[in-house]
């Protein structure tokens, strides 16, 4: 006979952590899978986190189990920079203190059932559940361009799929893309003692300025610091985290689109400038294998083509939130999932158009806007969720 759940959270990173956090407390019958902070885990040493600590923490419903609380403890810096490490420890600490029930295999399918859904397990298992919610953060969403995906993966690879930059020392690397993810590649490469130079198709590589912890009084009123950082729309969505929700669909999507564009932290500056060549305005018009390396056409602003051979390329080419990209999701789930420019449209408790199944982070994004983009959304949509499925 088939086991039966009342919840099935798939991923167990902040998202999924955070709910089953809630759920137990509130005597919901769950089970919770995935590998516990493996997202996390995989950051190369050398990477800090990009939120502010405060803004970054697994939401137990429990007082003084925070990450800067943590932080203190363990004699951390607990405001920023963070290390993408501390984060990993700090998250399976309260994983084995409050969520000790993850099992750590993946969902391989989902499909519909009459009165809820079946999950296949990478175990064998089999099992029932009435509800199901989607905790899988950026697995599976990892964007690389057409032009690149010819070229074979023992040449080229995502930012998503590389933890140790090691293997890059000697080796020439061409880095695509303009957000955090491919100037920190450009840095790492570097130290790890290859050669790298970035090409960014806009005009500009972007980076966050440091907001001092001490602000004079004025200036705190002027722009309040926020789980966004300093600023005054952040502090509006602070405040009202539905408030993009409640917008009209369209102005919602341009909002959501405009907001948080490509730009690196301001830790990477010294790391980067005089040291990593960047390229503006350059964008790969074609890329083929050249015997053992490869080979990239580039355009510059002004028309004028250019060839260049490298080991290797990196694509940081940041991540689609399209739905039809979870391959776990049969594509009967696929076809009834109403979506908005392929991210699933949600209810105000991230259930989408398929009864019982729901989403969260990044793929909850389109919907509930920037705080969603980031762990910080973790605490109102796990707060929410537990309510809705309680
Ligand atoms: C380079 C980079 C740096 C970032 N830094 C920050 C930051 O500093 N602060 C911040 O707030 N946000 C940051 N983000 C954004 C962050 O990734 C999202 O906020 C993320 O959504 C948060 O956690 P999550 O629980 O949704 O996903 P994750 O932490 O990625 O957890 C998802 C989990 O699901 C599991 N999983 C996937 N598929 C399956 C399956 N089929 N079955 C079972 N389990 C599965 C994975 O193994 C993983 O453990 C960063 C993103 C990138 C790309």
């Amino acid at each position: 006979m088939k086991s039966r759940t009342d919840v099935a959270i798939v991923g167990a990173g902040p998202y999924g952590l955070s709910l089953a956090a809630h759920l137990r407390a509130r005597g919901v019958k769950y089970r919770i899978f995935g590998e516990p902070m493996r997202f996390w885990l995989n950051m190369p040493i050398g990477i800090n986190l990009k939120s502010l600590a405060f803004a970054t923490n697994i939401y137990v419903p429990k007082y003084g189990h925070s990450f800067p609380h943590w932080c203190r403890q363990h004699g951390l810096e607990d405001f920023e920079p963070c290390t993408m490490q501390s984060f990993s420890a700090y998250g399976l600490e309260m994983q084995k203190r409050f969520v000790p029930d993850v099992e750590e295999v993946l969902v391989t399918n989902v499909s519909l059932r009459p009165d809820g859904f079946e999950l296949a397990l990478s175990s064998g298992e089999h099992l029932h559940s009435r509800k199901v919610v989607v905790c899988t953060g950026l697995s599976g969403l990892a964007q690389i361009p057409d032009v690149l995906r010819e070229l074979q993966s023992d040449r080229m690879r995502h930012t998503f799929d590389i933890s140790d930059y090691s293997e890059f020392r000697n080796k020439t690397v061409a880095v695509i893309g303009a957000g955090s993810s491919a100037i920190e590649a450009g840095a790492l490469v570097q130290e790890a003692g290859g050669s790298s130079e970035v090409f960014v198709r806009g005009q500009e590589a972007i980076f966050h300025g440091r907001t001092p912890r001490e602000r004079p009084l004025w200036e705190r009123i002027k722009n309040p610091m926020t789980v966004l950082g300093a600023g005054r729309n952040s502090w509006i969505l602070q405040q009202l985290p539905l408030i993009v929700y409640r917008l009209p669909r369209e102005r919602r999507t341009r909002f959501v689109k405009r907001h948080f564009g490509p730009a690196s932290p301001w830790w990477i500056k010294d790391r980067v400038l005089g040291k990593v060549p960047i390229h503006v305005r350059h964008e790969v018009v074609e890329a083929g294998n050249a015997g053992q390396r490869v080979q990239l056409k580039l355009r510059d602003g002004e028309g004028s083509l250019r060839n260049v051979e490298v080991d290797f390329v990196i694509a940081g080419t940041g991540y689609d939130a399209n739905v039809t990209r979870l391959k776990f999701l049969t594509p009967e789930i696929l076809d009834r999932i109403d979506c908005i420019e392929g991210a699933p449209t949600l209810s105000a408790d991230f259930e989408s158009s398929v009864p019982g199944l729901h989403f969260t982070g990044p793929l909850s994004f389109m919907c509930f806007g920037p705080l969603f983009r980031f762990v910080t959304g973790a605490e109102v949509t796990s707060r929410r969720l537990a309510r809705h499925l309680s």
